[in-house]
């Protein structure tokens, strides 16, 4: 049984107060719930006012991003060591406006990878395909090489620090997502693909749902046997929503 994860995105996103008022009103709702894990994801500025916001109760904290190095001269970056020392848990790699905004490639993706893994932290690995490689057919294709890319050298104990949120590009803040029949099918090709990678962790990697995720569409996708949770952007700004989400996120 996969612990069913809420995450929410907030992207450059809020002001600090904003921040620190929404992260509360989520961890007193997320108090409801043993059954469902709740992660959000503030700036690196606002990380650690959230985190004493939320400290002692049961949300998680990540950064949306780290260094492909480890430590050194590069200014502007921030490690993934520094992200454990201010209490991160998980670190997205490879949003789709990282890889299609910012030029972030495979090769460099994988790095973060590594970088993250080492300090024992957790990365979620975002992968989709964008509208085109979609009407060309090309989806799995695209979503498959990007997670090889990424994850095929790892080693087992290293999978089991792994998530997975599949988000088609064509999907994130647009408010089209992908049915839930056609993000079970690209769920299960994943799920398939990591079977063949690493067999003992194929039933226990969790792989999540994002693009679009809003309250009225939680319950359809929740509902599919190899969607273990969400990563929501738009509707994990507002605190009625996101806990609308959590709510309804039942397995
Ligand atoms: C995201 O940013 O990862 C995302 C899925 O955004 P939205 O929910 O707004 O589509």
């Amino acid at each position: 049984m996969r612990m069913p994860l809420i995450a929410g995105n907030w992207k450059m996103h809020l002001t600090l107060h904003e921040a620190v008022e929404l992260a509360k009103a989520v961890a007193a709702a997320a108090e409801q719930y043993s059954d469902r894990e709740v992660l959000l994801y503030p700036t690196f500025l606002q990380f650690t006012r959230v985190q004493e916001a939320v400290s002692g109760t049961k949300v998680l904290l990540g950064a949306q991003n780290c260094s492909a190095e480890k430590d050194g001269a590069f200014t502007g970056e921030i490690s993934a060591a520094q992200l454990r020392d201010a209490g991160a848990q998980y670190v997205l790699i490879g949003h789709s406006e990282r890889r299609h905004i910012l030029g972030e490639k495979d090769d460099f993706l994988k790095k973060k990878i590594d970088r993250v893994l080492e300090q024992n932290l957790k990365p979620m690995l975002c992968v989709g395909e964008t509208l085109s490689e979609r009407e060309a057919g090309r989806a799995k294709e695209v979503v498959l090489n990007q997670l090889l890319a990424a994850l095929q050298h790892l080693h087992e104990n290293e999978w089991r620090q792994i998530t997975i949120a599949y988000e088609p590009v064509w999907a994130i803040g647009t408010g089209k997502n992908a049915t839930p029949e056609d993000a079970q099918r690209m769920h299960s090709t994943i799920r398939s693909k990591i079977s063949a990678l690493c067999p003992s962790v194929a039933h226990t990697v969790r792989i999540l749902y994002g693009g679009s995720v809003k309250p009225d569409n939680i319950a359809a996708l929740m509902a599919m046997p190899d969607i273990d949770g969400v990563l929501v952007g738009g509707a994990s700004l507002k605190a009625e929503s996101f806990i609308a989400i959590l709510r309804d996120a039942v397995v």
